[in-house]
């Protein structure tokens, strides 16, 4: 479970942005409600979409969700054991 935020502020085309704790974009982000906990960013969008007619999930979020905490560059030092 991970906490979401949505932003209230729209971008450009009017959507509402949704955001997993932790994504570097939530510093920039000082208009935003807390959503609470949910398994995964679906449904945090979903619940967002409750509040605001047009709700995307961040991109950001869900690149490093796939791609887990992998922050080194030195991928032979993180071997299977
Ligand atoms: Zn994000």
């Amino acid at each position: 479970m991970s906490n979401y935020y949505v932003s209230t502020l729209p971008q450009a085309r009017g959507e509402h942005v949704v955001h997993a704790e932790g994504c570097p974009q939530l510093e920039r982000m000082p208009f935003r409600v807390n959503l609470g906990e949910y398994p995964t960013s679906d449904d945090a969008v979903e619940k967002a979409r409750i509040l605001f007619p047009h709700v995307v999930g961040c991109q950001q979020c869900a690149a490093q969700r796939q791609h887990g905490d992998e922050r080194s560059d030195d991928a032979n030092s993180s071997g299977m054991s």
